[in-house]
């Protein structure tokens, strides 16, 4: 039986389970780590968010993205390419001792004072608290009348580059 067991290995719960080491308690980090940033955006993105205001959570605030740029040697620039925040993460996750375990969530229930999760693998899992961080990605909406629509007609804007979405110009 774990403690906290965290679904969803993006920005919110990497930090959230930065905060469990910091408190010595059993965890689970269920989820490919960084998945939407490092496979679900477009990839040659940047970041609207100043990198100022990029940093997770840590239990001391030590673990910035500016003292990952010092330590790396990576220069923060504005707009601050994708790639770099996932890479930011990843060294986050490092420092801060936060273990993956990288496998999806296919169910969730609960049963008298504990939790019990599924994994794509087959796993089953005890826990007393569970957090929910899968972020936006199954927020997407796709309004009924394009359902039916063969997939390479229909995309959704989350898919795109402004370079990308100007290609659509002029078109009808
Ligand atoms: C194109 C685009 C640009 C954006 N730009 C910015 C920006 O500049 N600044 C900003 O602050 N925000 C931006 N966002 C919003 C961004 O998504 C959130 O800020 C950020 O990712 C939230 O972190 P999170 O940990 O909540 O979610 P996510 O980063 O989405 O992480 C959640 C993780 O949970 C995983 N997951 C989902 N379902 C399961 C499951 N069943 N089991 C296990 N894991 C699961 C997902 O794979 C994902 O990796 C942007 C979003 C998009 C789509």
């Amino acid at each position: 039986m774990y403690e906290l067991i965290i679904i969803g290995a993006g920005p919110y719960g990497i930090s959230l389970a930065a905060h469990a080491v910091a408190n010595n308690l059993t965890y689970k980090l269920l989820g490919y780590p960084m998945d939407f940033w490092e496979n679900q955006m477009p990839q040659d993105m940047f970041i609207r968010t100043p990198h100022e205001f990029c940093s997770f959570s840590d239990a001391n605030d030590e673990l910035t993205i500016q003292r990952f740029a010092i330590e790396t040697g990576v220069e923060l620039v504005s707009p601050l390419p994708r790639p770099v925040f996932v890479d930011y993460a990843m060294w986050f996750a490092i420092q801060s001792g936060v273990e993956f375990t990288p496998e999806l969530v296919i169910a969730l229930s609960k049963s008298g004072n504990e939790y019990l999760i599924e994994t794509e693998k087959g796993q089953i899992l005890k826990a007393r608290n569970v957090i929910i961080a899968t972020g936006v990605e199954h927020f997407k909406y796709m309004p009924d009348m394009f359902q039916s629509l063969p997939s390479h007609l229909v995309s959704h804007t989350s898919g795109y580059t402004i370079q990308a979405l100007k290609g659509f110009q002029g078109k009808m």
